[in-house]
């Protein structure tokens, strides 16, 4: 089984020309509505390529909530822990003007209000994966880390970690280029690596968007070439990824070969809009090709 204990938001994009100035009214020239949130689309992504997920996660009282309800229950996630708090789901206001720059803003909502006490993964296996992200309360992740048996799994993002104790606990890092720099400043990627090597307890696989992975541990080192495709939509790349390498290590790959597996399918999924991964019978044609 997949533990994912993390975020929900409901996403609101915009997109202009440009940014209003200060007091300013601008036009869009398009909005739309979706799911988000890194712990629902890791939770969701897992899901899809036929993995077991059960989620940890928090909704406000109002609609925006029970549609996020409905929404894991058609995706096949396990949501018998999801909590509904008495507060408003979490929004994220995505703003992108014609340059394609962002700017966000996040209401965090319910997410906030998860707690420590609303994890239980006390019944978790040594062969079941943890995963989880940086989008809710640090003591909620700790406890989820600290208290898990099986494989801990770590998406840094955003990479605001106070508690640095967090790090004992954490089996496999999975940082992009952003977050590496700002979690290992050094002044190279490889110093930067044994910098987190020394801090995690097996692994550090670094993204690095269309230039692939490095998958480094304690004995080797190794670069993944990302696999060619023409992009259309890279945003929640990093998401597919994580998902789809606890999904493989959950059906029992090695380390290596979960990276491998994880880098085609985010490879895939940068192919079609959305932040949510491919289904499985998507990635076995994929698979066929390259
Ligand atoms: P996001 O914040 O958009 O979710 P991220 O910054 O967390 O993404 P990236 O490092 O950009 O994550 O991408 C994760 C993985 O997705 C990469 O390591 C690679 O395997 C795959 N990927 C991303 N962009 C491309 C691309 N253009 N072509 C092929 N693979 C890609």
């Amino acid at each position: 089984m997949i533990y994912v204990v993390g975020s929900y938001n409901l996403d609101l994009l915009v997109r202009v020309e440009r940014f209003p100035e200060d007091g300013e009214t601008v036009f869009s020239k398009e909005i739309f509505s979706g799911h988000g949130g890194k712990g629902s689309n890791q939770a969701v992504s897992a899901s899809r390529l036929g993995g077991k997920v059960k989620l940890t996660a928090a909704v406000g009282n109002d609609d925006i909530g029970k549609n996020a309800l409905l929404f894991w229950d058609n995706e096949k996630v396990d949501r018998s822990n999801v909590k509904v708090k008495n507060t408003k789901t979490g929004n994220a206001l995505i703003i992108i003007d014609k340059e394609g720059r962002n700017r966000i803003i996040v209401n965090r909502g319910a997410n906030f209000l998860l707690s420590p006490e609303d994890v239980d993964v006390s019944r978790s296996k040594e062969e079941d994966i943890l995963l989880t992200q940086m989008e809710i309360k640090e003591n909620v992740v700790f406890k989820a880390l600290k208290e898990f048996n099986g494989i801990r799994i770590l998406n840094p993002a955003p990479s605001i970690i106070s508690n640095k104790e967090i790090f004992n606990y954490v089996d496999i890092l999975t940082p992009n280029e952003v977050e590496f720099k700002e979690l290992a400043p050094a002044d190279d990627i490889r110093s930067g690596l044994e910098l987190m090597l020394k801090k995690v307890r097996k692994a550090v696989v670094l993204t690095m968007g269309d230039r692939g992975v490095i998958l480094a541990t304690k004995h080797k080192k190794v670069e993944i070439k990302a696999v060619r495709v023409k992009a259309l939509d890279t945003t929640g790349a990093g998401d597919v990824f994580n998902a789809s390498l606890a999904y493989a290590l959950e059906k029992g790959m090695d380390l290596d070969e979960a990276v491998g597996f994880a880098n085609a399918v985010a490879g895939l999924s940068v192919t079609k809009e959305g932040a949510l991964g491919p289904k499985m019978d998507e990635v076995k044609l994929f698979f066929e090709k390259i």
